[in-house]
């Protein structure tokens, strides 16, 4: 499944609690990239100075990150996709790398979230959190939005239009949000 959404939608912890609860591997690109810049590798170098400008990485980077990634053992159980696809182009390479590996995809789940209420939790987390991320300020959360309404939005037609898409309420606390997954998926 995809679990889709904003930046500070959510997504990575209820993504984390559905792993818990289904045994299907959480997917974050995000955590992937931070992961390679950690490590300083040559993806990593790559992908640094774009994640600092709330930009986002080259499709074919992802992507192939991505393929790698669905061959290894622990996602035969599933995957949750956290973070990919953010651009219509992720979405049909993702699409198509799924068809190759003869894997289909149930559902693709939207947290609607206004962005008022993003704004208040990006400001929380990066003052709460010790390891504060070097995206999690105001000016580049706004940059983040923009990047979110102009190349990662488009995708959800592309879903609505198949008939894989649905919506839950992501401004509802943290275990109404998973009830109202997992109704969803319990149900598939
Ligand atoms: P996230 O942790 O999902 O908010 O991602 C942090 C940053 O990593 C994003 O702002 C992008 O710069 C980069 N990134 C993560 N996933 C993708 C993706 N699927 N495509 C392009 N860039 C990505």
């Amino acid at each position: 499944m995809i679990i889709f959404g904003p930046p500070g939608s959510g997504k990575g912890t209820q993504a984390k609690r559905l792993q818990d609860r289904y045994g299907a591997m959480q997917l974050s690109t995000g955590d992937m990239l931070r992961e390679a810049v950690k490590a300083g590798s040559e993806l990593g170098r790559k992908a640094e100075k774009i994640m600092s400008a709330g930009n986002l990485v080259p499709d074919a980077l992802i992507v192939s990150m991505i393929a790698e990634r669905l061959d290894e053992p622990d996602c035969r159980e599933g995957i949750i996709l956290d973070g990919f696809p953010r651009t219509v182009k992720q979405a049909q390479a993702l699409d198509k790398m799924l068809a190759e590996k003869d894997l289909t995809l149930d559902c693709v789940i939207e947290l609607k979230v206004d962005e008022a209420v993003l704004f208040a939790r990006i400001k929380g987390r990066a003052t709460e959190s010790e390891a504060v991320r070097s995206d999690d300020n105001p000016e580049t959360l706004r940059k983040r939005l923009d990047v979110y309404r102009e190349q990662t939005a488009p995708i959800l037609p592309y879903y609505r239009d198949t008939n894989r898409l649905r919506s839950v309420d992501g401004m509802k606390d943290i275990d109404a949000v998973t009830d109202q997954l997992v109704a969803i998926l319990d149900r598939i």
